[in-house]
């Protein structure tokens, strides 16, 4: 595959040619073989590197480091797990559902700290999220999830209810009657921070391999088609791409989101929309929408909504739907009129990003060595550097309180065979389509998403 700088606007705008690293040349032993370099293998390797200088440490990449979700997403390091706080102390305690809410919060710190440390220049802006509500539904979710966030021990300085002033005031989004505010995200330029992670840990010792396909990962071994490496752990870290691993079709459903980036605004038209602390933003709705102002003035923005392709297949022809972009593109006209009818896009891209059957992301190394990390849903970039470092303590046998948070080595079920498993991805996205189009029609909540929310475990 060439033309990586046409994978999103981030990977277009890091200022490196992406020159693929040289294939592995034959086989060869490491201690640690890590399989991709998105943001999972790479913090994995990062904080082995850290702990322990001494470890010999291959990552093994299909294309170059950052290929997959990793250089094209959202860029909102948030504190956001998949599974929710309720979800999470109904199956676990309160007690371990803080903690685990608490770890997000400090890897956002954390991440930071590493950015900082290791000079890698991608545009941080600790700016938090705000949420809009642009109607009394979406209202009446903003106050449910700050009563909920307080049931289960946050404080106002976590989450905080913006009356309609305050919440225009960050972000002054078409019809705001009010929102939420967290300061547990950061701003971020996602290709740039893959890329700058994959030299801080070649320059630890790190060996990374691109252009190498792994076609089969076994106890002690991951096998390519220009040698094996052969180690006693063995760290799947392929999130969406999962399925292509043999025995692995069922593990995660890889479902696309899709994002589109205008060109520069002029400073007229920010000091209108306002995002002035680099706010990443959101609303209410069901459908997933999501945003940044980037640090060079443009809007970046996604959202779900992209078809799940039958069989878990996963080619780049997915990701890009001309009629997921054009919504995007409408919705973005809604929430900014000062867009006019046809917002400015100069980019449109997508991918994919891994759902396990029961919506919980999972870290863990099991008796045989195998390790893996993943499920995250749409909220990775911040995740996936918890598990690098709960991988790392795994691996190092490191009794840490990481190793005991209730994402480790829980097992998600496997998907249904098909052609259950297209049905059932895409009737979940369809309902969630419908929902927001009848809570804008009869501006009452919709009591289907709501059951649909409860069967996910939210
Ligand atoms: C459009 C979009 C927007 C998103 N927005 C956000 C956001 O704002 N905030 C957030 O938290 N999350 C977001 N996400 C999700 C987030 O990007 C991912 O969860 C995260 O990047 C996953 O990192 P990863 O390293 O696990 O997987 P990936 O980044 O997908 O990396 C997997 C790597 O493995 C490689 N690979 C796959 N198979 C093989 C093989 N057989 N052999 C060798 N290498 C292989 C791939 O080439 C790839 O480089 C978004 C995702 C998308 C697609």
């Amino acid at each position: 595959m060439t033309g990586y700088r046409e994978l999103s606007y981030w990977l277009s705008s890091v200022d490196e040619p992406l020159t693929p690293r040289g294939a592995l040349p034959g086989d060869r032993d490491a201690d640690v073989v890590i399989v991709g370099a998105g943001y999972t293998g790479l913090w994995t390797a990062y904080y082995l590197a850290v702990a322990d200088p001494t470890l010999r440490i291959t990552v093994l990449e299909a294309e170059i480091a950052g290929y997959g979700a990793s250089g094209r997403n959202g860029g909102w390091c948030s504190a956001l797990f998949p599974t929710s706080l309720p979800a999470l102390a109904r199956r676990h305690g309160r007690d371990r559902a803080l903690a685990m809410q608490r770890a997000m919060q400090e890897t956002v710190r954390e991440v930071g700290r590493v950015v900082a440390a290791e000079g890698i220049d991608c545009d941080w802006q600790p700016g938090g999220t705000v949420v809009l509500a642009r109607s009394e539904v979406q209202l009446g979710r903003a106050r449910a999830a700050v009563a909920e966030a307080r049931a289960h021990g946050l404080a106002d300085d976590d989450l905080v209810l913006l009356d309609a002033a305050q919440a225009a005031g960050r972000c002054a989004a078409e019809g705001v009657r009010g929102g939420t505010y967290t300061p547990h995200c950061a701003a971020v330029h996602p290709a740039r921070l893959v890329r700058g992670l994959a030299e801080a840990v070649e320059r630890r010792g790190v060996t990374l391999f691109e252009r190498t396909p792994v076609t089969a990962v076994r106890p002690g071994a991951a096998v390519t088609p220009h040698g094996t490496v052969r180690a006693p752990v063995v760290v799947r870290a392929t999130e969406g791409y999962t399925p292509g691993l043999p025995g692995q079709r069922r593990a995660v459903a890889p479902v696309y989101s899709l994002m589109v980036a205008t060109e520069p605004l002029p400073e007229e038209t920010w000091a209108r929309i306002g995002l002035a602390e680099r706010e990443t933003f959101s609303d209410y709705r069901h459908v997933i929408i999501y945003g940044q102002r980037t640090a060079d003035g443009r809007l970046a923005f996604g959202g779900r909504g992209a078809p799940y392709h039958f069989g878990s297949r996963v080619t780049p022809g997915h990701d890009r739907e001309p009629r997921v972009f054009a919504a995007l593109r409408r919705v973005l006209g809604e929430l900014f009129p000062v867009l006019g009818p046809e917002a400015p896009v100069s980019h449109a891209w997508g991918g994919p990003l891994g759902v396990a059957r029961d919506w919980s992301a999972s870290v863990g190394l099991d008796r045989s060595g195998l390790g893996w990390a993943g499920g995250y849903v749409g909220d990775g970039v911040g995740t996936s550097n918890l598990a690098g470092r709960t991988l790392a303590d795994l691996i190092r046998g490191e009794e840490s309180d990481l190793v005991r948070l209730p994402w480790v080595n829980h097992r998600s079920p496997r998907w249904e065979p098909e052609p259950l498993r297209w049905l059932a991805v895409n009737a979940g996205l369809k309902l969630m389509f419908s929902a927001d189009r009848a809570e804008a029609r009869s501006g009452r909540p919709s009591r289907r998403a709501a059951a649909f929310s409860r069967l996910l475990g939210h």
